[in-house]
């Protein structure tokens, strides 16, 4: 009789990880409390436009690349998608000239060498950790490890090239800056304050060294980012196609509201039906949640075990996660001016913190990609913020902030766009409050667990849980946010499910 699986959320981990499991032989019911699969990955319709709700663009479809692998395994087809080329245009404050981060590695070095001066022994130091780095993720460790069959595929992902990131593993992004002498490169600084924090939720002088070489290498060839056709919309539904396909079931509007556990291991979750408010238990030899940490442990009440005390006491410790606020514009294709590149960045203080709201990460669509209709185009820019402030308000004082928020981005987008009443169609925005209530996160926290030393590889958190057969999957898991990080942890779950039975 084939194992059965509970999937607690259909974002890219738990979608992920439910059909691969399913194609690996499990019985598998992924309960997703949305009327829509993806989570932060999803889409919403409005007046004829598609709209990303979070991620925009894509890593990992490369030949060898972790989708591209993911889907392979499960025989279906990638999507179609276009390379992103930039990768990102970045305007720093007062400049009206971007730093274009191209795809050709090549073209990069250039670009990088006119606009950072002195730089290239921190870059060449970069790609050589991003190498072997790379390698090692290739090789599917196990991070961090939390048992003997863990810690044997970390030590079998070991290679000679592996130990010239050791020496390095204990370091950040600042002090490599240091190290280098180009600490007081103010532009550098604030560049990679700024593409750092879009990946790893925090600045150049506390993002771990490892992590970085990554992500700021992941925009180049042979690696590189993607735009789907159509919208971000199509990841999730290649997903539930496979899942569906291997005899997995998909339950939307059902939300996980309890896991019971009993002698070290769940027992039954409660399910909740969320239009008819009905609930059910049910039993499954593993549970994968698909949920932040944070929801983790307000999903269980263990106060008698130790090891879950530790855990619940780690989360509690964890810095304080970021927000986001959101504005979806539909505008007419003569908002965006000529050779406009598809993600744009912009800084506008580089007197504040940049998760003040002093950014603007932007995604703009291609004409003929499905977004908008002929002659119209989306424009999605999305800033960092604090979600304590958006909650506990009365709904006027909600409003005012958002209404607030919406104005200021909007203005600011108006010095690059030619937003007037006449090319702009429609508007929206989220808040952390959006979030919350779309996709069950708790305070509308996006984008994971920040990557710091302490916070990262051998120190991150775990997708075993105290629980024997409770895991986590996600983007609060190693190795970090972005639907490529997701499916990581998600191949890495089922691994871990497969050697435990
Ligand atoms: C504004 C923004 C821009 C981003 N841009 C990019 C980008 O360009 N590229 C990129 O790769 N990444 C981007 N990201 C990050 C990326 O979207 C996420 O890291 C990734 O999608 C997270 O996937 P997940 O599976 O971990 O979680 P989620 O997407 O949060 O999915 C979890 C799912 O579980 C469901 N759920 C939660 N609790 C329950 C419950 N109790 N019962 C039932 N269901 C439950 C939720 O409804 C949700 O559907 C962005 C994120 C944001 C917010």
């Amino acid at each position: 009789m084939s194992h059965s699986i509970i999937v607690i959320g259909a974002g890219i981990g738990g979608l992920t990880a439910g059909a691969l499991l399913a194609c690996r032989g499990y019985d598998v019911t992924v309960y997703e409390q949305a009327r829509v699969p993806g989570g932060c990955a999803s889409t919403f319709k409005r007046r004829g436009f598609n709209f990303d709700v979070g991620a925009t663009q894509v890593a990992g479809l490369e030949p060898g690349g972790i989708h591209q692998r993911i889907f392979a395994e499960l025989g279906i087809d990638i999507p179609p998608a276009t390379p992103c080329d930039p990768a990102c245009a970045v305007f720093l404050p007062r400049e009206t000239e971007p730093i274009q981060v191209w795809r050709d590695p090549k073209k990069w070095q250039v670009e990088r060498q006119k606009q950072f001066p002195g730089s290239e022994p921190f870059w060449q130091l970069m790609a050589k950790l991003f190498r072997a780095s790379w390698n090692f993720q290739g090789r599917e460790p196990v991070l961090p490890p939390r048992n003997i069959w863990d810690l044997w595929q970390l030590i079998s992902a070991l290679r000679l090239d592996t130990f010239v990131t050791v020496p390095f593993a204990l370091m950040t992004v600042g002090d490599v800056l240091r190290l280098y002498g180009l600490a007081n490169d103010q532009r550098l600084k604030t560049f990679l304050d700024l593409q750092l924090k879009l990946y790893s939720q925090v600045n150049a002088d506390e993002t771990a060294l490892l992590y970085a070489a990554t992500v700021l290498a992941v925009s180049q060839a042979p690696q590189g980012l993607y735009h789907f056709q159509g919208s971000m919309q199509v990841l999730s539904d290649c997903l539930v196609e496979a899942l569906e396909k291997h005899g997995g079931k998909l339950k939307l509007g059902y939300s996980i509201e309890q896991i019971h556990p009993q002698n070290n291991r769940v027992k039954q979750v409660t399910i909740r039906h969320q239009k008819t408010g009905e609930t059910s238990t049910e039993t499954a030899d593993h549970v994968v949640a698909n949920v932040t940490i944070q929801n983790l442990i307000k999903l269980l009440d263990i106060s008698s075990s130790l090891f879950w005390k530790l855990y619940q006491n780690r989360t509690e410790k964890l810095p304080r996660p970021s927000g986001a606020f959101v504005v979806y514009l539909g505008v007419d294709r003569q908002a965006i001016p000529d050779n406009c590149s598809s993600h744009l960045q912009f800084l506008y203080d580089d007197n504040q913190p940049i998760s003040e709201n002093n950014s603007l990460f932007i995604s703009v669509s291609e004409p003929g990609d499905g977004r908008a209709p002929n002659g119209k185009a989306t424009i999605i820019a999305s800033s960092f913020t604090d979600p304590q402030i958006w909650f506990h308000k009365t709904p006027e004082a909600y409003q005012a902030l958002k209404q607030q928020y919406t104005s200021e981005a909007i203005v600011r987008l108006s010095s690059y766009f030619y937003l007037t009443p006449d090319t702009l169609i429609h508007q929206e925005a989220a808040t952390p409050c959006t979030f919350a209530r779309f996709t069950a996160r708790d305070k509308g926290i996006v984008g994971g667990v920040g990557q710091r030393v302490s916070t990262f590889g051998p120190f991150g958190i775990a997708t075993r849980t105290p629980l024997n057969n409770l895991w986590l999957v996600g983007d609060s898991t190693h190795p970090g946010e972005g639907t490529a990080g997701v499916s990581y942890s998600a191949l890495t779950v089922v691994r871990q499910i497969e050697m435990s039975e």
